[in-house]
């Protein structure tokens, strides 16, 4: 990846904001509630057809002029990222894995007909911001400061077809540990009459459109008191995808360990490669495969498979201790697997161990 200092050069710090208030500050440093509170700055680039991206700055943040008629709050086109800033022991402030979220980024750009972002554009923004937001990385345990680069369609345009004018947007907000009971495990709803995505759809980018759909089934869920959703394939309504915005990881009792492959409709999550990563480097090969729920009930309560967890950017990994859906639920008992590889994980990203496979990078 190119060097902080040159992608940073991108993008000049044009105003500078009034900062918040060092009492609203500290109190969001306090509370850490997701996505409540924003850094002072945020990153900006335009891209038109004749000049590509242009305009990058880090500028305030705050409202962005956009006309009623802009694309993006007609037809949906928009894409977004999630990652984090972490603060390591030494005060110094990293990232992890940025590459990858570049390459997902131009992925889902990809498939909604915009325009791709070059790597140095995309960190650019980010490293620019969290420096002049450097206030807002805190340093308490198991908080970050999660980064949302997005792309969102600017043209005043009420045709449908890709528009010919876009924003590239980097904002951040100050978090702590996703779930509130902690590592508590959690009860995950089987969705099996709502999808996330279909073959041939856009499961496999980050768009905003996957979430808008998850919203309906994930309240429905929560009312039966269950934290999240698990989808099913749309095709046969028989194998699991993914949750609404996690990947999951099933862990039998011999100890071998298996996810749902990337079949076009899963959203490739960078905490899953990573994971896959860190178990082959314990000699445990993950397959990647269809898991099919009728089987994965009957193992666990074979006792076959004795572990589930879920993973991303947000929860880091969160073991599952409860599925159900129309007309079952099964205890999953739970073992060592799930808090080891997250105490791996987060040590990496913490720069407490060894960064074996130059995950990191510094902001
Ligand atoms: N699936 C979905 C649908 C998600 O929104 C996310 C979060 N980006 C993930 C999986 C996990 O991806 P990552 O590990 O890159 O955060």
């Amino acid at each position: 990846l190119p060097p902080a200092d040159e992608v940073a050069a991108l993008y000049p710090v044009t105003v500078n904001p009034t900062p918040a208030d060092d009492s609203v500050h500290a109190q969001a440093l306090e509370e850490l509630k997701f996505g409540t509170t924003f850094g002072d700055y945020m990153g900006y680039a335009k891209w038109t057809e004749d000049e590509g991206w242009h305009d990058r700055a880090v500028v305030p943040y705050g409202p962005i002029p956009l006309e009623p008629s802009a694309a993006v709050l007609h037809y949906g086109q928009e894409i977004f990222e999630g990652m984090k800033a972490y603060r390591w022991q030494d005060g110094s402030v990293w990232t992890f894995r940025p590459g990858f979220n570049a390459a997902r980024f131009n992925h889902s750009a990809w498939r909604m007909g915009m325009p791709q972002i070059d790597v140095k554009d995309f960190l650019g923004a980010i490293v620019q911001t969290v420096r002049a937001d450097e206030r807002w990385v805190p340093s308490s345990e198991d908080s970050s400061l999660y980064l949302r680069p997005f792309m969102i369609a600017s043209e005043p345009f009420l045709g449908v077809r890709s528009a010919a004018e876009y924003l590239y947007l980097m904002i951040s907000t100050p978090v702590g540990p996703y779930f509130k009971g902690g590592l508590k495990p959690v009860k995950i709803w089987v969705e099996t009459e709502y999808h996330r995505a279909a073959p041939g759809g856009t499961g496999t980018a980050k768009t905003g459109g996957n979430y808008a759909n998850s919203l309906l089934p994930q309240s429905l869920a929560a009312k039966k008191g269950y934290a999240q959703v698990c989808y099913l394939d749309a095709a046969t309504n028989s194998h699991l995808e993914e949750l609404g915005g996690m990947n999951i990881f099933v862990v039998h009792a011999d100890g071998s360990v298996q996810t749902p492959a990337l079949d076009g409709t899963i959203l490739e999550g960078g905490t899953r490669g990573a994971i896959i990563q860190l178990l082959a480097d314990r000699n445990v090969t993950v397959e990647e495969t269809p898991i099919a729920l009728a089987d994965l009930i009957a193992d666990i309560r074979l006792g076959e498979v004795v572990e589930l967890f879920a993973c991303g950017t947000a929860a880091v990994i969160t073991p599952i201790g409860e599925i159900a859906g129309e007309g079952f639920t099964v205890a999953v008992p739970g073992g060592d697997l799930t808090l080891s590889i997250r105490e791996e994980l987060s040590g990496i990203q913490r720069g407490i161990l060894p960064d074996r496979h130059h995950w990191m990078y510094q902001l």
